[in-house]
């Protein structure tokens, strides 16, 4: 099965653009049917949401201020049930100790096989690349049901003069505008031109600073329910 990727993040030679290749696995995500007790562990922030559209996995350490962020996030921008499942061990396969750091795809397929949503976002604090990239914030399978944040490079390149406070609120802010980037390549939209929309290119952290937290008008058409 071939995925497209879309991502945002550095890359080599600080080229940007979409990636074409194969999901790790290369498996199918298993049918619903065959994955019942996954139910059993998803806890929602909306407590009628059983199966919720968008399933967040966070997969190793979180902070609650991300996730909460994540989930508050796309509830609004795509107007979706968000529910958040037990957080979950990084995959030992994904991991290059050379690098030491964690493969954008392994965790993309993971969020996608374990996550009891039709759209799941793996939520880590790990550093990621993909491919050739050096490092990436997101990456989604556009044609599929799984995608990426990794919140931390998102503390970087924040002004030294800001208190802790605003210093958090930049990185809250930024964890918010990424989670709609992530989201959105499993609502079908591309990488997006318009000024400020946070489906743009962000190839560093204060990229994102100039992103706003709703999608553009071309965006929003564009979403594919
Ligand atoms: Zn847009």
């Amino acid at each position: 099965m071939v995925g497209v990727y879309e991502f945002t993040g550095g890359g080599r030679d600080g080229v940007l653009g979409r990636v074409l290749g194969a999901l790790t696995g290369g498996e199918s995500p298993a049918p619903e049917t065959a994955r019942p007790d996954r139910r059993a562990e998803t806890t929602t922030e909306n407590s009628r949401v059983r199966e919720p559209q968008v399933a967040i996995v966070p997969l190793g350490d979180v902070s609650t201020r991300a996730r909460r962020g994540a989930v508050e996030v796309i509830q609004a921008v795509y107007d979706c049930d968000v529910g958040v499942t037990e957080p979950r061990p990084l995959p030992e396969d994904g991991y290059d100790p050379e690098r030491d750091q964690y493969e954008a795809e392994e965790l993309v397929h993971l969020a996608w096989t374990v996550g009891p949503g039709s759209k799941n976002l793996a939520l880590t604090d790990v550093d990621l690349y993909l491919r050739q990239r050096n490092y990436v914030f997101t990456a989604s399978a556009s044609d599929g049901g799984g995608s990426v944040l990794s919140t931390n490079r998102l503390r970087e390149d924040i002004d030294d003069d800001l208190g802790p406070g605003a210093t958090r609120a930049v990185f809250e802010d930024r964890v918010r505008k990424e989670a709609i980037h992530a989201v959105g390549g499993m609502f079908g939209l591309d990488r997006c031109k318009t000024d400020g929309c946070p489906m743009g290119a962000a190839p560093t952290p204060t990229d994102i600073d100039r992103k706003r937290t709703l999608l553009c008008g071309t965006c929003r058409t564009a979403i594919v329910r």
